[in-house]
């Protein structure tokens, strides 16, 4: 792939990276990649083709080139730029923070993008969870996530906690440990941007900036007015505030503008269980998006099924939501459904958008049937129990 005019441009027979992880990475990896290749072939009857190139990362990375993260690996993906990626544990004690934020910040991914959709027949904890279509754009490099902390009692915590109370008239407890959480103008509007774009490409009603403002000023509030400056400077003949929908428009927002509007974090997660019809794509901190997007996960049945992609510019790493799952690790029960839908997510931005809607239907198919694997089957009354390699082959079936 490579640039031109701001734009990447995707040859016939792309080289893709991919990494399989830790945990139940292989086995979803093994299923994905199948699933994802026949549907290339079907929507463009061979004349498109990936190239998978298999990277290390991780305890595979480990035993190949004696360490977790090899700078090949990064080099790589920052080359090819676009790699699918299987979950990875942070190794204890490696003094490694945690591999997958060292990816995001290495490769400026700073945008975590989480669709929120609901597929017929997948159990679900709420009475309509058909009105889940969100997209989340998560930062993230900043905020807590960044991993600027001191451990209590550390030299490096009493040094900074001293500091802040004599230099700067804080009452900081000498016993506490101590984390920073920055949050800077340029990622902010970055990650807003990326929202508004997706938004009015894809003809969604409203971008909800999520925050705690009203507590975090200068972190937070600070996100939320650059996040409106953004808005309103650089779309201003695109998008209206909910303010002037209210204001100027009689409350009935223009059918060609996309809201622009603001909820504080902690009243984000009940808005997104009570009214989720009046959410589309939200735009918040790092931190706030994990938490929202889990929650959005379960409404529509849970981490399996929720999938992911990590955007910088002109670079994206396709993963799912959730980690290795140590606990079912081997045993062929994984639902690789997160990491095919991860797939489907890594066709629409490379624009193969025929091979992407193959997938979903495919995905949609095999669980409107009733074969799933054990995740779901253990909450669906009439349901099949396939393993992990069964049902990708049933979703191969249905391309
Ligand atoms: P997890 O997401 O791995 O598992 C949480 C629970 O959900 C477990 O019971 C697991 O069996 C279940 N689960 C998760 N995915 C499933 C699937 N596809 N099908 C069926 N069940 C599924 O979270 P965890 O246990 O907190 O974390 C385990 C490891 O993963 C940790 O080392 C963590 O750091 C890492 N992690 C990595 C990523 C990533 O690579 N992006 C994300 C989250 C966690």
């Amino acid at each position: 792939m490579t640039l031109k005019d701001h734009g990447l441009v995707i040859p016939d027979d792309p080289v893709i990276c991919y990494i399989e992880g830790d945990g139940v990475g292989r086995e979803i990896t093994e299923v994905t990649l199948p699933v994802l290749d026949r549907a290339v072939e079907q929507a463009y009857g061979g004349t498109r083709r990936i190239v998978w190139l298999k990277l290390y990362a991780g305890k595979e990375a480990m035993n190949v080139y004696g360490e977790y993260l090899p700078a090949d690996t990064l080099e790589a993906v920052a080359y090819y730029r676009v790699a699918l990626k299987g979950p990875l544990e942070t190794p204890m004690g490696s003094g490694i923070r945690s591999l997958n934020v060292t990816i995001r910040q290495t490769l400026n991914l700073y945008a975590c993008v989480r669709p929120v959709t609901y597929i017929s027949g997948v159990p679900s904890p709420v009475k309509h969870p058909e009105m889940v279509n969100m997209v989340v754009f998560r930062e993230n490099t900043e905020d807590l996530y960044a991993g600027i902390e001191w451990k209590q009692g550390s030299r490096e915590a009493l040094k900074v906690i001293d500091f802040l109370n004599t230099e700067m008239g804080t009452r900081i407890s000498l016993d506490s440990g101590v984390g920073v959480k920055p949050i800077s103008v340029k990622r902010t509007k970055a990650l807003v941007r990326a929202a508004l774009d997706y938004a009015l490409a894809n003809g969604r009603k409203s971008v909800t900036l999520v925050t705690k403002g009203n507590i975090m000023k200068f972190t937070e509030g600070a996100f939320r007015a650059w996040g409106y400056e953004v808005a309103q400077q650089e779309y201003g003949d695109k998008i209206v505030t909910e303010k002037d929908v209210l204001d100027k428009f009689g409350g009935q927002a223009p059918e060609d503008k996309s809201t622009v509007k603001d909820r504080l974090a902690d009243n984000m997660l009940q808005q997104i269980l009570l009214y989720p019809e009046q959410y589309d794509v939200i735009a918040t901190p790092n931190l706030n998006g994990d938490y929202i997007s889990d929650a959005l996960a379960a409404q529509v049945g849970g981490l399996g099924m929720a999938p992911g992609a990590n955007l910088g510019d002109h670079i994206g790493v396709f993963e799912a939501t959730h980690g290795t799952a140590p606990d079912i690790a081997g045993q062929g029960i994984v639902d690789p459904t997160a990491l095919i839908l991860s797939g489907e997510l890594m066709l629409e931005y490379m624009g193969w958008q025929e091979a992407a809607r193959m997938v979903h239907k495919a995905v949609q198919a095999t669980i409107a049937s009733r074969q799933v694997t054990k995740d779901l089957a253990l909450q669906m009354d009439d349901a099949k129990e396939l393993s992990t390699a069964e049902f990708g082959q049933a979703v191969l079936k249905n391309i």
